[in-house]
This record gives structure tokens, sequence and C-alpha cells, in this order.
């Protein structure tokens, strides 16, 4: 049985991009209150990262797992549901 590694399964998702409508937004004003900074540890997809002490989310590789959403102690962010039709497709579990 062959195993993949994380990265191969990831990389087997298909995303379909609302480029007009970010599904998820931050409050940079809370983040800069934020010591923990769990978003830059828990997400599975490494999506989110400090540039010039603004926190960003690259939305788009969103696995839709709302591990940000729960892990993030000042409720800084706005999260949904992408549009139906666009997010992640899976294509393995
Ligand atoms: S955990 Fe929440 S408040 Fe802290 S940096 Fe991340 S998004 Fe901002
Ligand atoms: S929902 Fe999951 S995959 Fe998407 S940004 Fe949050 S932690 Fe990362």
């Amino acid at each position: 049985m062959i195993r993949l590694t994380m990265a191969d399964k990831l990389a087997l998702n298909k995303f379909e991009v609302n480029e007009g409508e970010p599904h998820i937004l931050i409050n940079q004003e809370k983040c800069r209150t934020c010591g923990e900074k769990n978003c830059l540890f828990a997400c599975p997809a490494q999506l989110y990262s400090e540039q010039n002490g603004e926190i960003t989310v690259e939305w788009a590789g969103c696995l839709e797992c709302g591990t940000c959403l729960a892990v993030c102690t000042k409720d800084a962010l706005s999260w949904k549901y992408p549009q139906g039709g666009f997010g992640i497709i899976y294509r393995q579990g």
C-alpha cells in the first residue's frame, strides 16, 4: 500500500475560488492585542502568516475545517463557508 504524505494528500484537493468574496476576514485591531497568535500554528494547511505586523490568510486554499475560528482567542475572525459551488473539493475522503 502506498502511504501518502500530508503534502501529497493536500495536493489531491481541488479548489473553486470565489475571487471577489473571501470567506475569512480578519480584524487586525484585535490581532494586534493577541499574544498567542494560535492561527499561525493551528491551521493544518499553514495558510496564516504575519507580514509587517499584520496577519494574513491565504483563504483560497482553505480546507474549511474551522480550526482557526476555534483557536482564535480574540474573536478576530469573521468566518463563513464559501458560497455554494465554491471552496474545496475533496478527492480522497
Ligand atoms: S489567533 Fe486570532 S486574534 Fe490572534 S493573531 Fe490569529 S486571528 Fe488574530
Ligand atoms: S478553516 Fe482550517 S484550513 Fe481554513 S484557514 Fe482555518 S484552519 Fe486553515
